[in-house]
């Protein structure tokens, strides 16, 4: 009779064999930067990385570590915000890199289709499209880092959600190798599929728990040919709202982005990132990020925005405006945006808040939070920031000047108790779009309704039965 460890090790073994040396990690060194979470907020232990270079060799893997009972970890970019990506801290798990699987495999230009390997980096695929004259408008500020299949594995959202959807609305199909190794091959760019259940939306969003992402066909766009950037200060989030409603009416989906940004988080970004200043000569409580781009190259949007920007000024929703010249301006009044989560890293510990209400409620739900919130802990530094064109509101909070990182980080379930009490109260979610991983896996089944979390267990048992598919993630015991 063998143990449990000494058939562990022969599996790992006929692993390496499978995906050789090249897709074999396993000394300290190189095992570190895929057990620690971006942040350094989870940090866990492996048997070992593997990284297989292709769907068969996936396979392989997940048909041995089924029989053997080895949990697996799929991991791609590592940037997730939520710990789906760490493992636990048994050393048993192992983690399947995808980031072998770089291939673009097909780009159909007459379809507007890109089929992408999972462990393609964002930014290559948005460049190939761009290469072939397309646009693929899956944008974050991750993008040089992340991969598809952790975009698609986390349904991923970003800055262009409000015209084209989240990473769900801009796949056309998937391949997934299941728990126990079988390949399951969705990849048609079909526009029109209602034969049966989409069983690609069971994968998309996931986080891993179902099975392994390892390609996607994804959807195409025309590039915009006339693009404009203004940056609009306000008075607070009702007349954010306001603005972006009137500018949502004069545009209609020309609208691309519409970000919100408190003065606590310009501050962040000014004092800590290089080559950030702030574009208005005089402080202003709010700020709105507006883009609006259409496919025509004259497509009268410049007039369009300015007059809405007039309006807003003389109506009282705007108090000043900067509308870019160039490209690079606007790439300028992007980068105040997109600096945020590390100009409030540099300013200590925070506890981030990824939620999201109805768009009409934004105003109300931040004035209710920041209230809540600085009523229990004194001296904290609410910044909140996000995409207010779809309600999604990072919620973070910086820790009190006076208090170490340390004692703030150990009232995160209780701080961000409170705001999910508050989200729950304007008919939000607690996840709008980094998902649940390990960090909010406790607070799902207080967020949603116990026939919910009745389901996902059904799922989960129906795909996964033996549980060894990312274990102690999204789905609560
Ligand atoms: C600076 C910064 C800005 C960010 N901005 C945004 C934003 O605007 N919008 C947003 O949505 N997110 C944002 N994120 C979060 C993160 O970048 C996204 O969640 C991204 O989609 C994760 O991709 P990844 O390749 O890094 O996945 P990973 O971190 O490797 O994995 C994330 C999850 O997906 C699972 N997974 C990974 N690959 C696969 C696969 N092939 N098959 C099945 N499961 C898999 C993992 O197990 C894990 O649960 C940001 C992160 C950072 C650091």
């Amino acid at each position: 009779m063998t143990s449990k460890r000494t058939d562990h090790a022969a599996t790992l073994q006929q692993i390496r064999k499978t995906v050789g040396d090249a897709g074999w990690i396993d000394d300290a060194d190189g095992m570190a930067p895929y057990l620690r979470e971006w942040r350094g907020l989870f940090h866990g232990q492996a048997a070992v990385v593997v990284c297989p270079a292709s769907t068969a060799e996936v396979s392989q893997v997940m048909s041995l570590c089924h029989q053997a009972g080895i949990a697996v970890v799929p991991q791609s970019g590592n940037t997730g915000l939520c710990g789906g990506a760490a493992p636990d801290r048994s050393g048993e798990q192992i983690i399947l890199s995808l980031r072998r699987m770089n291939r673009i495999r097909d780009v159909d230009v007459a379809n507007d289709t890109l089929t992408a390997e999972a462990g393609c980096v964002l930014a290559q695929v948005q460049q190939r499209a761009r290469d072939s004259g397309r646009l693929f408008p899956l944008s974050l500020a991750a993008e040089g880092s992340c991969m598809m299949g952790g975009n698609l594995a986390t349904n991923a959202g970003g800055i262009n959600v409000l015209r084209y959807g989240n990473a769900r609305a801009l796949v056309l199909g998937l391949e997934v190798v299941l728990p126990d190794g079988r390949i399951w091959d969705g990849l048609r760019g079909l526009r029109k599929d209602n034969a049966g259940y989409d069983l690609k939306q069971l994968f998309i969003g996931a986080e891993g728990t179902l099975g392994v992402i390892t390609a996607a066909v994804m959807r195409l766009f025309p590039l915009p040919r006339d693009v404009h950037t203004a940056l609009v200060a306000v008075a607070d989030p009702a007349a954010a709202l306001a603005l972006y409603r009137s500018v949502r009416e004069a545009a209609g989906d020309d609208i691309t982005g519409c970000e919100l940004l408190s003065r606590r988080a310009l501050d962040f970004v000014v004092r800590h990132v290089q080559g950030c200043r702030d574009p208005f000569s005089t402080p202003h409580p709010w700020y709105v990020l507006l883009e609006l781009s259409s496919a025509r190259s004259n497509s009268g949007l410049r007039e369009t925005l300015e007059q809405a920007l007039q309006s807003a000024l003389q109506g009282g929703h705007a108090s000043d405006a900067v509308v870019a010249d160039s490209l690079a301006q606007g790439e300028a009044l992007w980068l105040l945006r997109e600096s945020v989560p590390e100009a409030q890293r540099r300013e200590g510990a925070s506890i981030k808040n990824d939620v999201s209400v109805p768009v009409s409620r934004v105003p109300a739900f931040l004035h209710a939070a920041t209230a809540r919130v600085e009523a229990a802990c004194d001296g904290v530094r609410v910044c909140p920031f996000g995409h207010l064109g779809d309600g999604n509101i990072h919620f973070n909070l910086s820790r009190p000047t006076a208090v170490s990182d340390d004692a703030f980080l150990a009232r995160w379930d209780e701080l961000g108790g409170i705001v999910d009490e508050v989200v729950m109260e304007f008919d939000g979610s607690i996840a709008a779009e980094h998902g649940i991983g390990q960090l909010r896996r406790a607070r799902l089944a207080a967020s949603r309704s116990p026939l919910e979390i009745e389901l996902m267990r059904s799922l989960k048992q129906a795909l996964d039965p033996a549980g060894l598919m990312n274990p102690g993630k999204v789905v609560p015991d």
